[in-house]
């Protein structure tokens, strides 16, 4: 018998895979590129404050700022590495640490972080609870001092851990070295909030910005070029078309400048595309990859509302599936609302409250509330969904009380047949 021609591998007809990702890793969130092109400027400054470090003298702290996705925390990484070589190199006694104030919000959990860059036994040493904050203070002091080193400490997203635990661990952070004898401590603090220091006590403030930088916005042509060198690594020849990148980057630069948006933008057009098999990633792909980000911003949004929130928008889904009626009254949707309420056990708030929810979820984007007038009955404000139910629905379904109260309200417990603006 004639054996069967080469064996056939399933792997080898998965769509996609192979022709467009040279190295898909290039473009993922955590990578941090060599160059930074257009953050060269800022990259010198920082090294430039930071250099003292190199010959035993403590650095000035330095605060950064800038809008998201400009660059701060893939800089501070980078720069954070290339210390940690020259170190490596020189011998010098330099620690550093990076943390993302976001994830670490306690006043306890920042001290352990930075605790644990000079000793690996401080999780055995310290309890995690029990103790006043003055006391892990002092023992990270004591640690601090045992090592005798420059430790340059980075606060990711700082303006976090100030609205969820106030300034308390800034204001002995700041002050630490005066507490210390050999052993010194510089701080970078990041913040894509730049208002942020108003919440600070002055003090805090003033030691924390010895040193401030702002990270600009980049501009379409900058976001170019920044694509550019990413897609040389991450692709194969040909495996763009021309204008890709260049409609990434505008569209990045429509939304204050955002790196980020346009590598995302990138990226999941491209799987878009590999999905498909096509051969190309072409223009269209990032329409759809763009159309797909914005309902991911949907749906986190939606599903972080507050309750009440979530009860409104529910009422107003509801009106509009049954009636079929695609505008509404603000009276029609408290109607709904209330109905939600009384089986929800809910507390329900007054109409004028509900008319204030409203206008917040209309500058959300959820609904659109266009005020029309009445002639001589006045004003109102006719409300609709900004996306379409069947796009709201996976979204509600994911959400128990949303999707359990717009069951409920559709059930037939609606008896509005018309508008009571007619
Ligand atoms: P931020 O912390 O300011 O929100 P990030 O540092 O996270 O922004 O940057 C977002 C993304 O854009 C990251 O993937 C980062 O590597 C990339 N990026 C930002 N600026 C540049 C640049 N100048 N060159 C190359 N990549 C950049
Ligand atoms: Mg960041």
């Amino acid at each position: 018998m004639q054996s069967r021609q080469a064996s056939h591998n399933v792997f080898d007809t998965l769509p996609g895979e192979g022709h467009t990702f040279r190295n898909r890793e290039v473009l993922s969130s955590t990578y941090i590129p060599e160059d930074f092109p257009h953050r060269n400027t800022e990259i010198d400054q920082v090294a430039h404050i930071l250099r003292p470090a190199l010959e035993g003298s403590r650095p000035s702290n330095i605060l950064i700022y800038g809008q998201t996705g400009t660059g701060k925390t893939a800089v501070a990484q980078h720069i954070r590495r290339q210390l940690e070589a020259k170190v490596s190199l020189q011998g010098s006694a330099i620690h550093t640490a990076y943390i993302n104030c976001k994830q670490v919000n306690t006043p306890y959990g920042i001290l352990a972080n930075i605790g644990q860059t000079y000793t690996t036994d401080w999780e055995d040493s310290i309890p995690h609870t029990g103790w006043r904050l003055e006391q892990v203070y002092t023992a990270l002091c004591r640690k601090a001092e045992e090592s005798g080193a420059i430790a340059i400490v980075v606060l990711d997203e700082v303006d976090a851990l100030v609205k969820k635990s106030g300034d308390e661990v800034l204001y002995h952070l700041t002050g630490i070295n005066s507490d210390l004898g050999v052993a010194r401590m510089s701080l970078i603090g990041i913040s894509n909030d730049t208002k942020f220091t108003t919440f600070l006590d002055p003090r805090v403030k003033s030691r924390l910005g010895e040193e401030s930088l702002v990270f600009p916005p980049y501009n379409a042509v900058q976001l170019r070029d920044i694509l550019h060198q990413r897609a040389e690594q991450a692709f194969h020849e040909g495996a763009l078309d021309p204008q890709v990148i260049s409609l990434c980057a505008s569209r990045a630069a429509q939304e204050h400048g955002d790196a980020r948006k346009a590598l995302d933008l990138l990226r999941i057009a491209t799987e878009m595309a590999e999905r498909d098999s096509a051969q190309r990633v072409t223009i269209d792909y990032v329409s759809r990859a763009e159309n797909m980000m914005e309902q991911d911003q949907v749906r986190k949004v939606i599903l972080q509302l507050p309750l009440q929130h979530k009860a409104t928008l529910v009422a107003i889904l509801a009106n509009e599936s049954q009636s079929r009626l695609d505008r509404q009254t603000t009276g029609d949707v408290y109607d709904t609302y209330g109905r939600v309420c009384q089986r929800f056990e809910l507390d329900a708030l007054t109409q004028r409250r509900i008319g204030d929810i409203i206008s917040e979820l209309d500058m959300q984007g959820l609904i659109s509330a266009r005020v029309v007038s009445l002639g001589r009955h006045g004003r109102t404000r006719l409300i609709s969904t900004a996306t379409a139910f069947s796009e709201l629905q996976p979204i509600i379904a994911e959400d128990s009380f949303m999707s359990e109260a717009l069951d409920l309200a559709a059930e037939g417990g609606l008896v509005r047949t018309q508008l009571r603006l007619m």
